[in-house]
């Protein structure tokens, strides 16, 4: 299948690629690795006549440090994230969960700005950004914004980003020290989107949980998180007593959807046996940081 035709622009600048988005409204589409816009176009399911390719815009590929967190430029790929030290070291909640995003090939082209704007439910960068509280960088002409993830993405597919912007960088705050973390998530083929996952961090203060952070993929039309089960482990001693209650939680506060590949049912029962095992690996790994 082949894309509509279009007209192409290689931006070399931020200024350039949102002025041109600027001057071409809701007609212009940004793409980054491509890996989610060209199956749209080929599908004929989007049909910009004007495409702004930001590739070649330096500097916007870079992962700095900032304040013990990191900041996270747009272009940067997949595989980077995956394989970076300084995220293995930082957050490697982040590394571990790119392992699950598609193939290596999808990987190498896919870029966190692309699957942040790309807004899919199911991805694993919306859900960490929700996990991790990140801040979303975004330019426009004469201008930017910060915009917190969790107000970020609005609906399956659609996010806060207005037509004439681009995110230019994604901020992840430092965590705690003696913070732990869990990414568990279900396919039924190596590679494939999950039906559906659980992400977790959790610090460890003496016997008790605090700063505990659910993000559920898969169940909603955005990556969401567990607020309440949160508040049930957070400030309390560790036990499995309140695990299983914080799963009973997150059971009871989604309403997942049923298609082609899981019912809701199902989708509710895996949440709750992912939500115990992110908990658990989190408190683990919390434990062994003393
Ligand atoms: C077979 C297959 C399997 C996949 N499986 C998974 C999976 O399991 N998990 C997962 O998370 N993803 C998966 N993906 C999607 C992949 O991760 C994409 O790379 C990602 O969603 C989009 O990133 P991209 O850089 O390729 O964006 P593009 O495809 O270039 O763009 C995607 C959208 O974002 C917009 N955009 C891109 N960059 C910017 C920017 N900086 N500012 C504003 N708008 C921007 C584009 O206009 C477009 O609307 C899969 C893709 C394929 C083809």
């Amino acid at each position: 299948m082949k894309p509509p035709a279009f007209k192409y622009f290689a931006a070399e600048s931020v200024e350039e690629a949102v002025s041109l988005l600027a001057q071409h409204g809701d007609e212009a589409k940004v793409i980054a690795g491509g890996q989610s816009l060209v199956p749209m176009l080929n599908f004929r399911l989007l049909s910009p006549s004007v495409i702004v390719d930001i590739n070649a815009i330096p500097g916007l590929d870079q992962i700095e440090d900032c304040n013990g967190g990191l900041k996270i430029g747009a272009l940067t790929r997949h595989f980077s994230l995956e394989t970076s030290q300084a995220v293995r070291k930082r957050f490697p909640v982040i590394s571990a969960a790119m392992i699950h995003v598609a193939h290596l090939a999808i990987r190498n082209r896919g870029t966190i700005g692309g699957s942040l704007s790309h807004a899919d439910p199911a991805a694993e960068l919306p859900t960490i950004a929700v996990l991790l509280d990140a801040k979303i960088t975004v330019a426009r002409s004469g201008g930017e914004r910060v915009i917190d993830a969790r107000g970020f993405f609005e609906s399956a597919l659609n996010s806060a980003l207005e037509d004439d912007e681009i995110v230019t960088q994604v901020e992840f705050p430092a965590l705690p020290a003696r913070t732990g973390w869990g990414f568990h998530e279900f396919t039924r083929r190596s590679g494939d989107f999950g039906l559906a996952g659980v992400a977790a961090t959790m610090t460890q203060s003496g016997k008790d949980a605090a700063n505990v952070r659910i993000a559920l993929l898969g169940v909603d039309e955005t990556p969401i998180r567990a607020v309440e089960a949160e508040s049930l482990l957070n400030g309390n001693e560790f036990s499995m007593d309140g695990v299983r209650a914080a799963v009973e939680s997150v059971r009871e506060s989604i309403e997942p959807n049923t298609d082609l590949h899981a019912s809701a049912d199902y989708r509710r029962h895996l949440v709750g046996i992912l939500t115990e095992r992110a908990l658990t690996s989190a408190w683990r790994r919390a434990s062994s940081l003393n």
